[in-house]
């Protein structure tokens, strides 16, 4: 039987984790862990009002490859950033450590402060999420390295407890004030289901969800427009959305039921932005209620048709009550519609990021097309797309790592034009290959020498159990 696509992405994506791994300390990893990134189907800025959101999981996602050290420090590299990064983990306080290792060292805060001491660890990253797109690339590095760490260290942690760890160390050690969805998508999503997430009492329920069933498909449009969620504008929405509830009695806008219950607010903006999270919250719910309806295989289309209507009605809602949405956006839920999308929506923190557009099965060339033309007429640069399938969360993957066997020897000493050499420089072991170029994987000062003729070599189909 052939692989599906997404597991094959996946494998090699670990497998590269753990390749890095060998590369950059030598030796194979304890074992490697993969989270994914998240897009989310509805419920847009309704995670911090106790709302409901309706993520699920990408089959893109971030693998950690992983080995125990001795003392108490991690080390960390990652294919996607330059340079390593030393972290002690007794001396861990928010603002001590910047860049992206802030992630991973978050993680090992926050576990600490939830009463779990996770051992020193070498920790190699590697990710097929794009960083910033709005798919939470964050999240999928947090929870990778977040169940790494406890399950190498055999700690009992429940997948929803480390959400929330997950989550503190993004908010309190990164400084970024998200809610709870996107480490909850990650660790809690299962294959074929969206996940309906209360926010309030933090209560999931899977929901079954297969678009190829109905003949449409989704699909992810990355307008490579950068947000930064550190910015004022999130932060702003957040005190918006509590300011309303405060005036309106509520302990939060969740508790709103009907929009019109927001035409009490005197301030238009405040008006507006609560009707964005009352109406948002009715959406999810409206989707959820048309999916559990189950109309069997003759009736699906008209769901995912009524699913899309909402999808365009979600976006109205993003750019002009709660005004987050920006013209790349815009231009490409039109474009999308216009070549004949059910229904696209912005998604994520607004500002920047993807679109999320729902398809029909045969629609997704055209689509594509009438986009990246769009973007062509605007002198944008043109989107990326990815193709959204609902996947399972996080978990550790069972890949035997096959660069030595039986600790000491290497699989490829025994292939005529691949044989095992040690860098000139700083001793990393390495492949080499006669037909290619490449540089020292460690990538660290004292060892810049380009390796001609060196490169590491992907497990093969097959070369790794599981
Ligand atoms: P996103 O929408 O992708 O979550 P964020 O701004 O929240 O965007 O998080 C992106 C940041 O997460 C990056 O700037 C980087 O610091 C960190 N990050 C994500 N993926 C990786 C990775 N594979 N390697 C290193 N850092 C990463
Ligand atoms: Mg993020």
């Amino acid at each position: 039987m052939s692989e599906p696509a997404g597991e094959r992405d996946s494998r090699v994506r670990s497998e590269k984790a753990a390749e890095l791994f060998e590369a950059w300390f030598g030796g194979g990893p304890d074992g490697v862990w993969r989270a994914p990134g998240r897009a989310n189907l509805m419920g847009e800025h309704t995670d911090y009002n106790d709302g409901f959101v309706l993520p699920f999981a990408l089959g893109q996602g971030t693998a950690a490859a992983v080995g125990r050290r001795a003392g108490r420090t991690l080390t960390l590299c990652s294919a996607q950033e330059d340079g390593e990064a030393e972290i002690a983990l007794d001396d861990l306080a928010p603002g001590r450590v910047t860049g992206w290792a802030a992630y991973p060292a978050g993680v090992a805060w926050a576990l600490a402060g939830a009463g779990y001491q996770v051992p020193g660890a070498r920790i190699a990253i590697d990710s097929d999420v794009p960083v910033g797109a709005g798919l939470s690339s964050s999240a999928a590095l947090e929870c990778a390295t977040a169940l790494a760490l406890t399950e190498l260290a055999g700690l009992p942690v429940s997948h929803p407890e480390l959400a929330a760890i997950a989550r503190r160390a993004e908010n309190e050690f990164v400084g970024v004030p998200s809610g709870i969805m996107d480490q909850s998508a990650s660790l809690l999503c299962q294959a074929g289901h969206l996940l309906l997430l209360d926010c309030r009492s933090l209560e999931t329920t899977q929901v079954p969800f297969v678009p190829a069933a109905a003949g449409a498909r989704l699909l992810l449009i990355d307008t490579r427009a950068r947000h930064e969620l550190t910015d004022g504008e999130y932060g702003q929405r957040r005190a918006e959305c509590e300011q309303a509830a405060r005036l309106l009695g509520v302990p939060s806008l969740r508790s709103l039921t009907d929009p019109a219950e927001t035409d009490q607010l005197a301030d238009p903006v405040l008006r507006r932005r609560a009707r964005h999270v009352v109406t948002d919250n009715q959406r999810v719910l409206e989707v959820v209620t048309l999916l559990d309806s189950d109309p069997g295989p003759a009736g699906l289309a008209g769901t995912y048709r009524d699913i899309g209507r909402l999808l365009i009605q979600a976006h109205h809602s993003l750019r002009e009550d709660f005004e987050i949405s920006w013209p790349e956006a815009d231009a490409t839920v039109e474009a999308a519609l216009a070549a004949g999308a059910l229904g696209a929506r912005m998604m994520g923190g607004g500002f920047g990021g993807s679109v999320l557009a729902l398809v029909p099965a045969d629609g997704c060339g055209p689509v594509r097309e009438a986009v990246t033309e769009t973007f062509g007429q605007h002198g944008w640069t043109a989107p990326d797309f990815l193709d959204a399938e609902p996947s399972d969360h996080a978990r550790r993957l069972a890949l035997q790592w096959m660069g030595f066997e039986g600790g000491t020897q290497c699989r490829y000493e025994r292939k005529s034009r691949i044989s095992r050499v040690r860098s000139p420089s700083c001793g990393t072991p390495s492949t080499v290959s006669l037909r290619s170029a490449w540089t020292c994987p460690r990538r660290r000062p004292r060892c810049s020498t380009p390796w001609t003729g060196c490169r590491w070599k992907s497990a093969p189909a097959g070369g790794s159990a599981r």
